[in-house]
């Protein structure tokens, strides 16, 4: 049992505080640290929950086991991988916390499948019946997620295989995901049922769309695909929920925390701290994470401020109570 002192705690406006940790939890929280106690040293810094990244393909940034070590080293204790082939299933970077959805279910000869998505990143369906099969096949190997891809460049999805695909999945308790970068995409998508935009969309949504969103959520990769956080800024007021994504794994993308994503939060008038730690965490259901609260699980980054450069470059890592090397 050690306090981590000296710190401010972000809850996230930060405030004067301690943390007691024993084992792999937060068990105390206090503004007054008992005498003779052992502590780790933080003062001057500020200690936020360690960083979920709602948006990465692990096996597409490198070689998974050094990718997820390298993420946790930088301050990222979870993710969820939009993207994977199933042979690679399930996906299990231990002591990296993940979610996933697996393969993109499309068209034949759609999105991935002509491109980076060519071995096996995904999955061609052409009926109801193998939307369903596969989805069940993905639950069965611990997907959480399935991600429904569309994309007018390509073949696009059926709706009737689309929606039997989103249905299955809602029937087993699993979240849709919808890659959807322009507004005849995101009409698609919602048709079909998805809770989830993988990306904050190019085009400007018409009203209708924005209506559509309020309630579900949508995960920024802002820098990945240079998008305006105008677009971002529009579907939060129209009441969608905000989760941090990088797209790891995709062209101009870096492992760890990414300051240039956590600005363009900021420029779209979203909380970084908050879109990559409690918000997050609350779409991939981790409940012991993005808080720092007693009970949750002693994953934090001691930081010199919330500023998007210090979120992205901690000064020490811990994870379930230990740091991280
Ligand atoms: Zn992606």
């Amino acid at each position: 049992m050690f306090w981590i002192i000296g710190a401010k705690l972000a809850e996230p406006e930060p405030r004067e505080g301690a943390l007691r940790v024993e084992g792999h939890l937060i068990t105390g929280k206090t503004s007054r640290v008992p005498y003779g106690v052992k502590w780790q040293e933080a003062h001057g810094l500020t200690i936020v929950p360690a960083f979920i990244d709602a948006h990465v393909h692990l096996s597409v940034a490198g070689d998974m086991t050094l990718v997820s070590r390298t993420e946790l080293r930088r301050g990222v204790a979870g993710v969820l991988d939009l993207g994977e082939p199933e042979r690679l299933l399930p996906v299990d970077p231990r002591p990296l916390r993940a979610r996933y959805a697996g393969p993109l279910m499309t068209a034949p000869g759609g999105y991935p499948t002509q491109s980076w998505g060519k071995d096996g990143y995904g999955l061609e369906l052409t009926t109801a019946a193998e939307a369903r099969a596969a989805v069940a096949r993905l639950a069965e190997k611990q997907a959480r997620f399935v991600k429904l891809a569309f994309d007018s460049r390509f073949p696009l999805l059926q709706p009737e295989v689309a929606r039997a695909a989103a249905d299955e999945a809602h029937r087993l308790g699993l979240m849709v995901a919808a890659h959807a970068l322009d507004a005849a995409s995101v009409r698609l998508a919602l048709d079909a049922g998805a809770d989830v935009l993988a990306h904050t969309p190019r085009d400007e949504l018409p009203a209708d769309l924005l209506a559509r969103m309020k309630g579900k959520w949508v995960i920024s990769t802002l820098w990945a695909f240079g998008v305006s956080p105008d677009r971002l800024r529009a579907l939060r007021e129209a009441g969608a929920r905000v989760a941090y994504g990088t797209d790891l794994g995709n062209e101009h993308t870096k492992v760890g925390i990414d300051a240039r994503e956590l600005a363009l939060l900021v420029a779209a008038g979203v909380d970084p701290l908050l879109a990559a730690t409690r918000d997050a965490a609350e779409l991939l259901g981790f409940k012991e994470l993005g808080r720092l609260s007693v009970g949750s699980t002693a994953s934090l980054l001691a930081v010199r401020s919330l500023q998007p450069q210090d979120l992205a470059d901690p000064v020490w890592v811990m994870n379930c109570g230990k740091l991280v090397a």
